[in-house]
């Protein structure tokens, strides 16, 4: 039977692809982005009493209201933003739907949306199932000067159109591990303005953020926050990325929008695990405990690294960071990431799966993406493995 597919040049995911060769090849998993430890005992004993509680029929359309208050506080606190509970937050299926419900809700045939590559691989399947048309702007490419990735704000308006409808952003970026500054926000800030274009802004590493630095939302701005998609993810910020709880935040008329497609895609989402993360998110040390807790993870692989032949390039965000294997093989990203699986026991991402085109040159830089939300034994057999290399 022929389907007349809608992503004909999608295949499984890299993450997908490269835990199934990890688990194949017994190599140690640095490659997808997950957690190797678990999630606090008092969280998962919230879980229970909410499910023995009875919390286990379904929820509101857009979310258990105790959670959509606790987040609407947060956000208050945190970035001086007050969104409407019970008209601009909606809790989704993780990040990942609220990203496609946003896109669906928003752009069509005809629009254009851009994306700032390298990209997280769910922004441009959203786009072209929409209907719309993906357009991708390269960041700068990390240098010796400039060691992390970076938007060229110029070349992001020399691709806007009269069709361009949606810009997407990501920070802390995966998977360059790269931040925004205010400058950043002032640059979008005239764009928006100028262009009348709609934001989505995933910020699902908003607290993982490291050195001092704070994160800077688009919610900060008034400006941003009033034509943004903001959304976040407690799959990063718990530890528990296989619980698939996410958020959405966006003015009244475009969270009408965005529902009008959440409660067609899954109506709602669990019960207990909702009731659990708005008890827990109200002791605040439980999100702003992370950057120290990741800090120490982030440098004790960066040190790691030097007694490789890898170059761990900075990471400023994100519980990813980027090597550099130039000093080891020319071979492209994607090839020596399956070699460094398979003669060396260690699975990383190529960056380049994160470009449209994967086997550019321009998308191919000599850089791999290390997970580091691992335990320390994790990462101490990682890099006895990688010392051999
Ligand atoms: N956006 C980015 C940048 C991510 O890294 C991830 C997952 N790692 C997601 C979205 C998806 O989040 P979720 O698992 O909550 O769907
Ligand atoms: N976001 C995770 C990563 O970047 C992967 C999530 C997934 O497998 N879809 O590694």
């Amino acid at each position: 039977m022929h389907i007349n597919s809608k992503l004909p040049e999608i295949g499984a995911t890299i993450f997908t692809t490269m835990s199934k060769m990890a688990l194949e090849y017994r190599a140690i998993n640095l490659g997808q982005g997950f957690p190797d430890f678990n999630t606090d005992p008092k969280l998962l004993g919230l879980v229970s009493e909410a499910m023995a509680s009875g919390f286990n029929q379904y929820p509101a359309m857009a979310g258990v209201i105790q959670l959509r208050d606790i987040i609407s506080q947060k956000i208050n606190d945190l970035y001086q933003h007050r969104y409407d509970p019970d008209t601009e937050i909606t809790i989704t299926s993780g990040a990942t739907q609220a990203i496609m419900a946003s896109v669906l809700a928003c752009v069509g045939a005809g629009d254009e949306v851009i994306v700032l590559e390298p990209c997280y691989d769910c922004y441009i399947p959203a786009i072209k199932l929409a209907g719309a048309t993906p357009i991708s702007v390269p960041m700068r490419a990390p240098s010796p000067t400039n060691p992390v990735y970076s938007v060229d704000w110029s070349l992001v308006t020399a691709a806007i159109t009269q069709k361009t409808k949606l810009l997407i952003v990501n920070f802390p970026h995966n998977p360059t591990g790269a931040v925004i500054t205010a400058a950043d926000l002032d640059q979008l800030e005239a764009l928006v303005e100028q262009h009348g274009l709609l934001l989505l802004s995933d910020e699902v590493y908003e607290h993982i953020i490291f050195d001092g630095v704070k994160h800077v939302s688009l919610s900060t701005r008034p400006a941003l926050a009033a034509r943004s998609f903001v959304i976040s993810s407690f799959g990063k910020t718990t530890h528990t990325t296989g619980w698939k709880i996410g958020y959405c935040c966006a003015p009244k008329s475009m969270t009408t929008e965005l529902r009008k497609v959440h409660q067609f895609m899954v109506f709602t989402v669990p019960s207990p695990f909702q009731h659990a993360l708005a008890a827990y998110t109200g002791d605040s040390s439980t999100y702003l405990n992370l950057p120290d807790f990741y800090q120490a993870k982030r440098d004790y692989l960066t040190a790691g690294l030097q007694q490789t032949r890898f170059k761990a390039l900075p990471s400023p965000g994100t519980f990813f960071l980027l090597a550099d294997y130039s000093d080891i093989s020319d071979q492209a990203e994607a090839d020596f990431a399956i070699w460094l699986t398979q003669t060396h026991g260690v699975t990383v991402i190529p960056v380049s799966a994160f470009y449209q085109s994967s086997e550019a040159p321009a998308s191919n830089h000599k850089l791999i993406r290390f997970c580091f939300a691992k335990q320390i034994a994790t990462l101490d057999l990682a890099i006895e493995r990688l010392a051999k290399v």
